[in-house]
């Protein structure tokens, strides 16, 4: 068999036109002798008005409802788009999540898919039929519905692709992954392929084009991944398994995250308690801490600084005063309006001096590093969110990205 599953986003199937657009390609794709599965978003911002509706009619919608409700837009876009085929004189038949055996577990409206039935979608292959599948749901150990957290359904078409030993392409309103945001660099150049690892950190990183979940089950199974656009006939990006060639790029990416604030600790008794107590602190308000570092002991005090998101600073300072209050020697800086600029790349790991050249480029242009941490394959700094549009600039340039 030769199958493959295709996704649609949103966008690409936010009015009528679009959708008879997109029925046109998947026919133009069965045609070139493939068995197809399609799995689509719910129309442009449909998702959006339903999470409205919910919170206009409650403050705090019961979760088990809002996935009811929420799954309800993909469910609109799998019935048009199997009647656009039909009327096109193609067999398909449209499942939703729980239709096809899509199983989950954990929190409504943040399910994990644990396991699908492929019984279903072989049977109406072998019948000839163009099988499309309802995105973003599934279903729970209780038969409920649930759904798998905004942008799910590239994590519904990827788990799609593992479990048929297909290969996934997802049709976007991009031309595919960009070593920059285009939005951010104009000039930014489109990347044939990147890895999965590359992929995950620019993903996690904000880079905004896949849901990480969707990437990190392409990696787990060894899926091929197309970005793609749903409108143009362009060759868009590949996510595969591999390293780069050694002669190739250091730095494959460039991310930003704004809105960040950086907290420093000054002078903390140097005792694990005290640190692991603060942090737990912070943990139970559900802060969500971004890079941390510490400072080696000094006679016997050391320095923490973390980030975490700004929205998240009413309820650290909180936390902050009354860690005060019991350490009364210690010394509170926060640094308001930073953002994180990270260089990614698996090149790094056979290429010396990236580190290097990086920091160098920043100090070229007076831009500080206020904290810098590091994977194995990214360098992270944080800097000052008026340097932000330089320090993007002149980092893709130097990198050529
Ligand atoms: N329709 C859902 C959302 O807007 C899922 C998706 O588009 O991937 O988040
Ligand atoms: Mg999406």
């Amino acid at each position: 068999m030769n199958i493959v599953v295709q996704k649609y986003g949103g966008t690409s199937v936010g009015s009528v036109e679009r959708i008879k657009n997109v029925a046109k390609r998947i026919i133009e794709k069965k045609k070139s002798g493939h068995q197809i599965v399609v799995v689509v978003s719910a129309m442009g911002k449909t998702t959006d008005d339903l999470v409205k509706l919910a919170y206009d009619i409650s403050k705090a919608p019961p979760k088990r409802e809002l996935d009811r409700l929420l799954s309800t837009g993909e469910q609109i876009s799998i019935s048009l788009l199997s009647m656009a085929l039909q009327a096109m004189g193609h067999d398909a038949i449209s499942f939703t999540g729980p239709q096809v055996g899509i199983r989950t577990s954990g929190r409504h409206t943040k399910s994990r898919i644990e396991g699908i039935d492929t019984t279903k979608i072989l049977d109406a292959l072998n019948e000839d039929k163009i099988v499309i599948v309802a995105g973003f749901q599934g279903v729970n150990e209780n038969d409920d519905v649930t759904t798998l957290g905004r942008g799910g359904s590239d994590t519904s078409a990827v788990a799609l692709a593992c479990v048929l030993d297909a290969p996934c392409e997802i049709y976007t309103d991009v031309e595919g992954i960009y070593g920059v945001d285009p939005r951010l660099y104009p000039q930014a150049k489109k990347l044939d392929t990147v890895n999965y690892e590359e992929m995950l950190e620019m993903a996690s990183l904000g880079a905004g084009v896949m849901h990480p979940r969707a990437i990190e089950l392409g990696s787990k199974y060894n899926t091929k991944i197309l970005v793609a656009s749903s409108m143009l006939d362009l060759p868009g990006t590949i996510i595969k398994k591999g390293e780069h060639n050694m002669e190739g790029q250091s730095i494959t990416g460039l991310a930003i995250d704004n809105d960040e604030t950086m907290i420093t600790i000054r002078n903390i008794p140097f005792d694990l308690n005290i640190t692991s107590h603060f942090f737990s602190q912070l943990a139970n308000k559900s802060i969500n801490i971004d890079m941390i570092s510490q400072s080696a002991p000094i006679d016997g005090f050391i320095n923490i600084s973390f980030t975490a998101p700004t929205s998240d600073l009413e309820d650290a300072k909180i936390i902050l005063s009354a860690f005060e209050e019991k350490h009364p020697g210690i010394r509170i800086l926060i640094n308001e309006n930073v953002s994180k600029l990270s260089v990614v790349g698996v090149g790094m790991r056979s290429q010396s001096g990236v580190a290097a050249k990086f920091f160098q480029l920043l100090s070229d242009n007076d831009i500080q590093m206020l904290m810098i941490t590091t994977s194995e394959i990214r360098i992270s700094c944080i800097i000052k969110s008026k340097d932000r549009e330089l320090a993007v600039t002149e980092t893709a340039k130097a990198f050529d990205l």
